[in-house]
């Protein structure tokens, strides 16, 4: 009989009942290290104050009431966000796939509104990941996630991750965008270089198309920056954004210039919860706490300190890892041993961990983890090692 709950995930035998900070909280007691913030959506961590202030604060105020009135909380957002980021507009959603649905939508109507409507497709890389909506599985493409969904979105060329001859030759009259995540999440935590990103950058001036940056996992303060791009100084034209912003409530948004946005005019795109105040008002405690410099630059400090003590991990266990990889405290791990197995012995020792693809173990821990933290997370990590070993 199927479950009440549909079946698309294989769940751990694991049910969390209270969090706060870094640690979760079983309903028999037991306490787990968190090193997965939600798949890099608690920021904050678990029980952040300032979020619960300002969910709270809003919820006795007003709930929802529709993108037909203007929505203060909305606008402070944006503010912020065109404050801090090259984007001149921002569009609310409530997850990072939808996020990619407008941003293909946006590419689209830019050159359909600078009459070159033949200009729709946009090139993809292998292991990315755009979320699991219609247009989020075309553009990643993989097997995994389109067979039996046909007919697909069109439009989507998929090149190899890092082939950047690749990208020249793929480019033709029909090319509107390039979209790439700056570090891969689901992928197996596989950053873009610098100068990939500044290449990537420069062809999509000289063939006047649309960079599209997927940074639903790798923004909002994950690599140390506010957002991964800044780290390669340049800047897209369109950026998607979610898991982070929110904190943990669903908040996603689409960034742009304003002549990326030229074509978004009022009734080509909507969304009813989409920048709701309760979404809103915990993205502004988030971005409040994430823009501080002094908050990165902590964020930067532990992260060198917690890939020291990984590279240690990694080479006192040969058998079971192979290397340490990504940015700031998007981390990962590939593995020798299998990945799900040291997930697994991770369980069993308080510890949780996110599997990806490429063999990778994922360490996405709450921004806000204390250097106590980080000494507890890599002894449960040699804990787990030894585990591995030993089986
Ligand atoms: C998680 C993720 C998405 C999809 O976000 P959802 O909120 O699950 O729809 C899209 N892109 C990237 C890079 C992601 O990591």
């Amino acid at each position: 009989m199927i479950p009440s709950v549909l079946p698309t995930y294989n769940r751990a035998p694991l049910e969390f009942v209270k969090g706060e900070g870094a640690w979760l909280t079983t309903a028999d007691g037991r306490r787990f290290l968190d090193l997965g913030s939600g798949i890099a959506v608690n920021a904050l961590g678990h029980a952040h104050p300032a979020l619960v202030e300002a969910l709270t604060t809003q919820a006795q105020a007003l709930w929802h009431v529709s993108n037909l009135y203007h929505i203060p909380q909305q606008q402070a957002l944006a503010d912020k966000l065109v404050e801090h980021t090259f984007a001149d507009t921002v569009f609310f959603t409530n997850s990072g796939t939808e996020a990619c649905e407008l941003a293909v939508k946006m590419a689209r109507k830019y050159f359909y509104d600078k009459g070159q409507p033949e200009r729709v497709e946009i090139i993809t890389f292998d292991g990315s990941f755009h979320g699991r909506s219609s247009a989020g599985i075309a553009a990643a493409g993989s097997e995994k996630m389109v067979k039996g969904f046909g007919p697909l979105l069109p439009g989507f060329v998929h090149l190899t991750f890092g082939d950047l001859d690749g990208v020249t030759n793929a480019i033709s009259e029909t090319t509107a965008a390039i979209m790439i995540e700056p570090v891969q999440g689901e992928g197996g935590i596989r950053p873009v270089p610098d100068a990939e990103l500044k290449a990537l950058r420069q062809i999509c001036d000289e063939h006047g198309l649309l960079l599209i940056l997927d940074e639903v996992q790798c923004g909002v303060g994950r690599t140390g920056k506010l957002f991964a791009h800044e780290w390669a100084g340049i800047t897209p034209d369109i950026m998607m954004v979610a898991k982070g912003i929110g904190g943990g409530f669903p908040l996603g948004a689409v960034l742009a210039t304003e002549d990326a946005a030229s074509g978004m005019t009022a009734g080509t795109h909507g969304s009813t919860y989409g920048g709701n105040p309760l979404g809103c008002a915990v993205g502004c405690a988030v971005m409040d706490h994430v823009a501080d410099p002094d908050f990165l630059a902590e964020v930067n400090r532990k992260a060198g300190l917690l890939r020291q003590k990984l590279e240690g991990l990694v080479a006192d266990h040969p058998e079971v890892f192979e290397e340490v990889r990504g940015s700031g405290l998007m981390l990962g791990l590939k593995c020798k041993a299998v990945n799900a197995d040291v997930v697994k012995a991770g369980y069993d020792n308080a510890l949780i961990t996110v599997p990806a693809a490429d063999n990778v173990i994922r360490l996405l821990p709450p921004l806000t983890l204390t250097d106590e933290d980080i000494a507890e997370a890599v002894s449960r990590l040699e804990k787990t090692a030894a585990q591995v070993e030993a089986a």
